[in-house]
């Protein structure tokens, strides 16, 4: 895919971003020769034509089986700094990174291998790189909300370098209520909250009711259903709600890249955003999302530019950051 000057340079934000989906095939394989670990494939071209996945069951298999690689804190930053290396050329400059603890303690990796190695990556990452960065701790909501909230506790004497916390993984039958406990306790610690509402998941629209009247969350991961309920529509355009879209994810895990919806959605006056989910396994990261969303939607570097701010509107920096962010994109958008 060929990257408009406009597009690779326009200053980003990106709120969804799962550090684990960042493991590219190259670096699988040297993690996996470190650490003494047999890989089913050959070479990395293998494990990337391996990757057909139709829908979002078959992401996370392949997903999860990536991660085994993943046992010690170098690991963990190692992972990170693959992932700030790729994005400081397209012009990352903050980043609200997920990160799944369940995937890494459920095989006994502990919470503060991941969190050490993470964090030492975005230190770095901000004296090398120019980008700021900070941590959103998922629960896996396949597994049980017990888990959840033993989790949640283990997190609290880190809670200074962890914004918020979220929830992912199949949403078949794992609804938000089944976590409302958690997400209660989690407001009570501080944590700002959001939770993935998959595209085209059965209930989508009971999911994001339910997240936005039980849940109370600040933002919701994916949502574009939500067309389906006008009503809905106009709650999460006045309270501020924004949507984190995933245009190229999309297209693996479901019929299309939405983004037609995100052109509707924001028309309807919601705070939409581009964001890469699992870049190393859709193939594309957020200039990718964002030069996709350009070449389908045939959309102006003006609407783009929206998109760029909708990211810091809704984006939980600080608030001098977010006025310097702002800065930054209105200065690029004169000058182009
Ligand atoms: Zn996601």
């Amino acid at each position: 895919m060929e990257i408009s000057p406009f597009v690779l340079g326009l200053p980003k934000v990106e709120l969804h971003l799962h550090i684990e989906g960042t493991l590219e095939p190259e670096l699988k394989f040297e993690l996996a020769k470190r650490n003494g670990i047999k890989l089913p494939f050959d070479t990395p071209e293998q494990v990337r034509a391996s990757y057909g996945f139709d829908d979002l069951p078959s992401f996370l298999d392949a997903y999860y089986d990536g991660m085994n690689v993943l046992l010690t804190s170098d690991d963990f930053y190692d992972l990170a700094m693959a992932y700030f290396r790729k994005v400081a050329p397209q012009n990352l400059r903050y980043v609200e990174i997920f990160f799944d603890p369940q995937a890494h303690t459920s095989r006994g990796v502990s919470l503060d291998t991941v969190i050490t190695g993470l964090r030492r990556a975005q230190v770095e990452a901000e004296q090398q790189f120019g980008i700021s960065s900070a941590l959103i701790m998922c629960f896996l909501r396949d597994f049980q909300a017990e888990y959840a909230m033993a989790t949640l506790l283990e997190s609290l004497p880190y809670k200074p370098w962890i914004l918020g916390v979220g929830l992912d993984s199949d949403e078949n039958g794992n609804p938000p209520s089944k976590f409302a406990a958690v997400f209660a306790r989690a407001r009570a610690e501080g944590y700002l909250l959001t939770m993935h509402c998959d595209v085209d998941i059965p209930g989508s629209i009971d999911n994001i009711a339910s997240v936005i009247t039980e849940i109370g969350v600040a933002r919701i991961d994916h949502g574009t259903n939500i067309v389906e309920n006008p009503g809905l529509v106009k709650v999460i355009a006045e309270r501020g709600i924004g949507l984190t879209s995933c245009p190229i994810s999309n297209t693996w895990v479901s019929d299309g890249s939405k983004v037609e919806l995100v052109k509707q959605l924001v028309e309807q006056g919601v705070k939409v955003t581009l964001n890469s989910d699992d870049p190393a396994y859709f193939g594309g990261y957020i200039a990718e999302n964002f030069q996709r969303v350009a070449d389908e939607g045939k959309v102006s570097d003006q609407f783009l530019a929206q998109l760029a701010l909708n990211a810091v509107d809704i984006s939980w920096a600080p608030a001098v950051l977010k006025a310097q962010l702002r800065g930054e994109i209105d200065e690029y958008v004169a000058k182009a």
